[in-house]
């Protein structure tokens, strides 16, 4: 008889988890608090799933996870997270690197999950919030709250962290490892929105356009992204922007002041090579002279036009204290090395990150100094974590999604078989 487990979570990692402990011969319930698993993976990838991604490497996360990635990456990585998709009939898509079900379709991923623990007979209780793991000598007790008390041989904590709870991952798996001794890394939203202070964004709301963002905590330069920047009613959107939240949630939660410079002509700065700040001033003052000299007849609405998006010119207009009538000749120098600066050092004061509700990921979780290379606690026996729960958050483009699938195949496995230390799948 294979060993008894117990899967808390039936999200990505517990899924994933379930089938490669099933696989090992293992018999397998999961434990679902929603009436229906996965829900999370159909919201992915706008309905789409971006369930991986071609580069990867730890590089791509933050958190106290660096060399546990390495060593389940090494494990179940990229590659065998496509073969196992492909062997449950998934034709898989790949968009420069970004991978999808060929359908376009979240629900497919799901499906073939669904299937798959279907065929290998893996009992799974919906509607069961777990609301206790206890240690006992014949293994693990879990407790769900008022329907029963089971004991398993090992427990894989596969509950997610707090972004979009909505989903069903409300937080309530760092209670569950608290009460067994392990401690939980802060956590934030990571992946959201950030809000700002500034009133003009209703102005602006709704434009789109690339640009190069500095994230500063208290001045000093934290990270920059590039990519397409969405502005909205009440501060910035879109991938460059969500890249910049964990660090900006850290920041503000430690109280420090957190700004973001944007620059709306980012090609300049990096155009053909440019090295050095000397060079890439050079060339911004060429563009600029040029541009008051053969311009200098027009109103300054006219000389914005066509430098960036034109609601975001004319903010720049207002910001520089220059009236959109005035004729570009007539604008006095300092003024223009305002509007010209305002180009590159659009600075934004942020006061808060959108909500967990709002984040596609949560940054913090269980410490990984805790965790084994086979996903076992370091604390309990028997007990093992996969995907969000643990203090591991990447950055945009299936990097959360193949955390979820590394950690919770290797936990899955190991859980199966007893064994400690790496597992070889
Ligand atoms: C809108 C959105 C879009 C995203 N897009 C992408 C994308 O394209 N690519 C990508 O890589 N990542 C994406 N992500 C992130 C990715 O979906 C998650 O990182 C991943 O799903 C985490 O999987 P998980 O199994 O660890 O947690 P979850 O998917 O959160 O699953 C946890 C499960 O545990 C259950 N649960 C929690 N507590 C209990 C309990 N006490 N008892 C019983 N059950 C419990 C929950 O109901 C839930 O079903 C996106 C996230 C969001 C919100």
């Amino acid at each position: 008889m294979g060993r008894r487990i117990a899967v808390v979570g039936g999200g990505a990692a517990g899924m994933m988890a379930a089938v490669h402990a099933a696989r090992a011969g293992a018999r397998v319930t999961v434990y679902e608090r929603n009436d229906r698993v996965g829900k999370k993976i159909l919201s992915t990838g706008n309905g789409k799933c971006n369930f991986s991604n071609e580069r990867m490497s730890a590089d791509d996360y933050y958190g106290s996870g660096k060399e546990l990635i390495d060593t389940v990456y090494s494990v179940f990585g990229v590659s065998q997270t496509k073969e196992f998709f492909a062997g449950l009939g998934m034709r898989i898509k790949n968009r420069n690197g970004y991978l999808y079900p060929a359908s376009e379709q979240a629900s497919t991923v799901l499906d073939v999950l669904r299937y798959e623990m279907d065929r290998l007979k893996i009992t799974i209780h919906t509607n069961r919030q777990v609301g206790g793991i206890v240690r006992c000598d014949a293994g693990l007790l879990v407790e769900t709250a008022g329907h029963e008390r089971k004991v398993y041989d090992a427990v894989i904590l596969a509950c997610g962290g707090r972004a979009a709870p909505k989903t069903g991952s409300d937080g309530s798996g760092y209670l569950l490892a608290q009460e067994l001794g392990h401690r939980i890394v802060p956590t934030a939203p990571a992946l959201a929105a950030l809000r700002c202070k500034e009133d003009y964004f209703k102005r602006v709301a709704g434009v789109r356009c690339d640009a190069g963002l500095t994230l500063r905590i208290d001045g000093q330069p934290i990270r920059y992204e590039r990519g397409e920047l969405q502005w909205t009613d009440y501060g910035i959107s879109g991938i460059p922007v969500f890249q910049l939240c964990r660090d900006a949630a850290y920041g503000l939660g430690d109280g420090k002041y957190v700004t973001v410079e944007i620059s709306l002509l980012p090609d300049a700065e990096s155009a053909g090579g440019l090295k050095s700040s000397q060079e890439k001033d050079e060339r911004h003052e060429s563009f600029w002279a040029d541009r008051w000299d053969r311009q200098a007849y027009q109103t300054m609405e006219q000389f914005v036009t066509g430098v960036v998006n034109k609601k975001i010119g004319l903010l720049l207009l207002k910001l520089a204290g220059i009236r959109e009538t005035e004729v570009a000749e007539q604008v006095p120098a300092p003024l223009r090395r305002k509007l010209e600066n305002l180009f590159y050092r659009f600075t934004v004061t942020v006061k808060a990150t959108n909500s967990y509700e709002q984040a596609q990921v949560c940054a913090g979780g269980i410490d990984c100094a805790e965790v084994s290379g086979s996903m076992e606690s370091r604390l309990v026996p028997g007990l093992f974590f996969a995907g969000e729960l643990l203090d591991v958050d990447g950055k945009c483009g299936g990097y959360n999604l193949q955390w979820a699938w590394s950690s919770g195949s290797v936990a899955g496995r190991a859980a199966a078989v007893g064994e400690k230390g790496t597992v070889r799948v």
